[in-house]
């Protein structure tokens, strides 16, 4: 008869670890372990994890305002050569889908955006083998010589390092010029989860966990805003994912005082639909409602020195996101004016300005748009209520 290791060591835990004596720690701000947030996330009932986690937002972020923002993801090209295993967007070199996009469309796109009331650009795109330096610099210069007022949250951790590894440079290189030419922010792309073990099989074309970090403590080096994210419920352990966010909040401990480091933070439970993980491993998203409301809790209890959670309702939909909001987050995204890479694996729900508003009252709060460092905007006048699908 084969030994359930789990079980054995969750038996072994409880002899010296206690839910109470656990989430009183929480809410006293302690760091807890690896092992201490994996013991709760086998132990603790929901109930006690929401609770914990809404007395933490209480401190941490008091009023009943719920941030939302309005922005459009932007994909400056498909073409990739990381070949993840999750992902359905992007398309090989020479592919006849294959697209870099051209100075027309960002400016159809950005004008349309700032119609919208929006103030900000995601941009994201693949690792595209001769996209180097002087492509994102000369394309970051010349939209905000065009548009000054909108914002570049641009890239991410292994777009950077891929960078610095086409042009043989470093981290800090890359990110000094990107800056210089007009990236306000880093978001936090491609974190999925952060141990080798689990990226060596489903995005091994991409940095490895540590290059991830040591790129974001570059960008906190030189004062650029950056967010972090967590894909999870695919072919990690629990043990991996509470890894992770140790990890984090480790990066963000030793952030500069002045910078705001990790200024938000992201769980979303991986979207299967068609990707290559699903369809070869027969890997699922077995994420339920409740197992996303606990571990949204536990980013929340696990993260103190991480001011913003956000609930992913893109991907887990609106009375879900909304139970979060009583659970340790308080912000509810963007209405992402155009979405393609977790739409292109299943995710199916969308917002518009009002409606986001009405879900974030319907919890009882307040909805409260923001901009980019968070910082809170008056409703545009020319606010329009529509989703623009492609
Ligand atoms: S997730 Fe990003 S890096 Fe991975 S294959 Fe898709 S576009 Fe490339």
């Amino acid at each position: 008869m084969g030994i359930n290791f789990t079980i054995l060591h969750l038996e072994l835990a409880s002899l010296y670890m206690n839910t109470a004596d656990l989430l009183q720690r929480a809410l006293n701000f302690e760091f807890l372990t690896q092992e201490e947030g994996v013991f709760l996330f086998h132990q603790a009932k929901t109930a006690e994890l929401a609770y914990v986690a809404n007395e933490l937002r209480k401190i941490q972020v008091p009023s009943n305002k719920v941030t939302w923002q309005i922005d459009r993801n932007v994909n400056t090209t498909n073409v990739c050569i990381a070949n993840c295993k999750f992902c359905n967007f992007f398309r090989r070199p020479g592919h006849e889908e294959s697209y870099i996009t051209d100075i027309e469309t960002y400016k159809q796109k950005i004008e349309e955006t700032i119609q919208l009331g929006g103030d900000q650009l995601l941009l994201q795109g693949g690792h595209h083998p001769d996209l180097g330096l002087a492509f994102y610099s000369n394309l970051f210069k010349e939209l905000k010589s065009l548009y000054p007022e909108v914002k570049l949250h641009a890239l991410g951790p292994p777009e950077i390092a891929h960078v610095a590894k086409l042009e043989g440079i470093s981290h800090t290189e890359v990110l000094k010029e990107l800056k210089a030419s007009g990236l306000d922010s880093l978001p936090g792309a491609g974190a999925e989860i952060l141990n080798d073990r689990v990226r060596r099989l489903i995005s091994k074309g991409k940095c490895g966990g540590q290059e991830w970090l040591d790129v974001m403590r570059a960008a906190h080096q030189l004062d650029i805003t950056t967010s972090a994210t967590m894909m999870f419920g695919h072919i990690e352990t629990i043990e991996e994912r509470f890894e992770h966010l140790v990890w984090l909040r480790e990066v963000q401990s030793e952030k500069p005082a002045e910078a705001n480091g990790f200024l938000a933070f992201i769980p979303w439970p991986f979207q299967d639909d068609g990707t290559l993980l699903r369809r070869i491993r027969g890997i699922r998203n077995e994420v339920s409602g409740d197992e996303y409301i606990r571990m949204l809790a536990l980013s929340r209890i696990m993260l103190p020195n991480i001011k913003n959670i956000q609930a992913s309702w893109l991907t887990v939909g609106k009375s879900v996101a909304q139970l979060c909001l009583h659970a340790g987050a308080n912000d509810f995204g963007s209405i992402m004016i155009e979405e393609n890479v977790v739409s292109a694996a299943g995710a199916p729900h969308r917002f518009t300005a009002n409606g986001i508003q009405q879900a974030i009252r319907e919890a009882g709060f307040e909805p409260q748009l923001r901009g980019q460092k968070y910082n809170y905007r008056e409703l545009p006048e020319n606010l329009v209520d529509q989703v623009i699908t492609y």
